[in-house]
């Protein structure tokens, strides 16, 4: 078959809930992917953030083939090995001091929301707190996730969701301040929002915030899902700044294409919160997916991952922001690390970019309101962004005309 058929019969078979690109990929090598027709694509999406690595690691296949051989899964009423080691070097990485495994992002955030509830309850004897979110946020697509993710177009037809949320503006703090009750028990955040247009949390408002918490005894949930895993130039987006959360939510590149996710809280949190019987899952943690975290970080830390990310980073900066002074359909580029966006004007869709790029052989995806979002995957050179900004450029001089 060729893509156009595999197309057909994807549009009559599964549910209609994304508008996905033309294009079925088939295989990927470094940062390129290939599609069924044998068309070779530069990357610049990493599987929305996933696919830190690249593709076609041969350490981290390995790894992967060998756990396959051994054992996949246990449930998580034993121990097993790789999940063990797997949260040695997460908590190393992230400072913080209990791991909970999960099989997706949307879930850490559930588990961080009730770890948060939990700890509070198990302070005050009694249950009914709040939580404060963020406009333009996004936490995922399940029902308390959606609860706490500022996004009208994405709730509205699931209301009521949980009750208790108040929302609050990113990046202004007495906006947040003023949300607080003697209810609220959590904020809960992206350092670097994502899906609502890639912003990333100003210095002053997140450590205001942080600071708010200490205070009240709130706890500060940060998720890291999409800026977390080295993207930010450190491990973790909240470590460019004097904070430390007590609840942290990773998923995307925690398992670099595995399905895994996990919520982290300090040991001050662990001692009041989630006990056994309050929270659980099946496949969470399991050995297959233990491995991968596991490699991924033996990968990520010896390679100095993050070193890499701060000298590529500012290289895509300077390629992004020459762009920006060059076509004048682009009005802002902001970011941080390797996840930096685009701010196109309002009669320049980055939707028809996107599509026009993906022709081109560039994978690039978009963000909030028109915005192109540049999350490619870790393991890029300068010859790759060189590229990218080769493509663009003439995709924007041609759409200028
Ligand atoms: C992707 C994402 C999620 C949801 O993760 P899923 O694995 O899709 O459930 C939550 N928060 C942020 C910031 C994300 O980018």
């Amino acid at each position: 078959m060729n893509s156009t058929e595999y197309i057909k019969h994807a549009k009559e078979d599964l549910l209609h809930t994304y508008n996905r690109y033309p294009v079925v990929l088939e295989s990927g090598k470094g940062v390129y992917l290939s599609d069924t027709d044998g068309k070779k694509y530069l990357d610049f999406a990493a599987g929305i953030g996933v696919c830190a690595l690249g593709y076609g690691n041969e350490e981290y296949s390995q790894a992967l083939k060998e756990q396959i051989d051994k054992l996949l899964h246990t449930s998580n009423l034993y121990y097993n090995r790789p999940v063990i080691k797997a949260a040695e070097l997460l908590k190393k990485a992230s400072g913080m001091d209990r791991v909970f495994f999960t099989n997706s992002g949307a879930e850490a955030v559930e588990g961080a929301i009730k770890a948060a509830k939990k700890y509070a309850y198990t302070r005050d004897g009694h249950a009914d707190f709040e939580i404060i979110a963020m406009k333009n946020s996004f936490h995922g697509r399940s029902v308390g996730a959606l609860s706490v993710t500022g996004n009208e177009h994405y709730r509205e037809a699931f209301l009521p969701l949980m009750g208790g949320v108040r929302f609050a503006e990113f990046n202004r703090f007495k906006s947040v301040e003023e949300q607080v009750t003697d209810k609220t028990c959590a904020i809960i955040l992206e350092t670097i929002q994502g899906e609502g247009g890639v912003y990333p949390a100003e210095k002053e408002f997140l450590e205001g915030v942080a600071e708010l918490c200490g205070k009240k005894d709130i706890l500060l949930i940060l998720d890291e899902i999409q800026c977390g895993m080295g993207r930010s130039g450190e491990m973790f987006a909240w470590q460019n700044y004097n904070v430390k959360p007590d609840i942290m939510v990773a998923a995307k590149a925690l398992g670099c294409g595995v399905p895994v996710g996990a919520f982290l809280m300090t040991e001050r949190v662990a001692e009041k919160s989630l006990a056994p019987g309050d929270h659980g899952t099946t496949y969470g943690g399991n050995p297959f997916v233990g491995a991968a975290v596991l490699k991924v970080l033996e990968i990520m830390e010896r390679d100095h991952i993050t070193e890499h990310v701060k000298e590529i980073s500012g290289y895509l900066w300077n390629r992004l922001e020459e762009l920006k002074k060059k076509h004048t359909c682009v009005a802002d580029h902001r970011g941080m690390g390797l996840m930096q966006g685009l701010q196109l004007q309002a009669d320049t869709a980055a939707g028809d970019v996107s599509k026009k790029a993906l022709e081109h052989g560039l994978i690039l995806i978009t963000a909030g309101s028109n915005v192109l979002r540049f999350l490619p995957p870790l393991v890029i050179e300068k010859e790759h962004a060189d590229e990218m900004y080769g493509i663009l450029d003439e995709i924007l001089s041609e759409m200028e005309k």
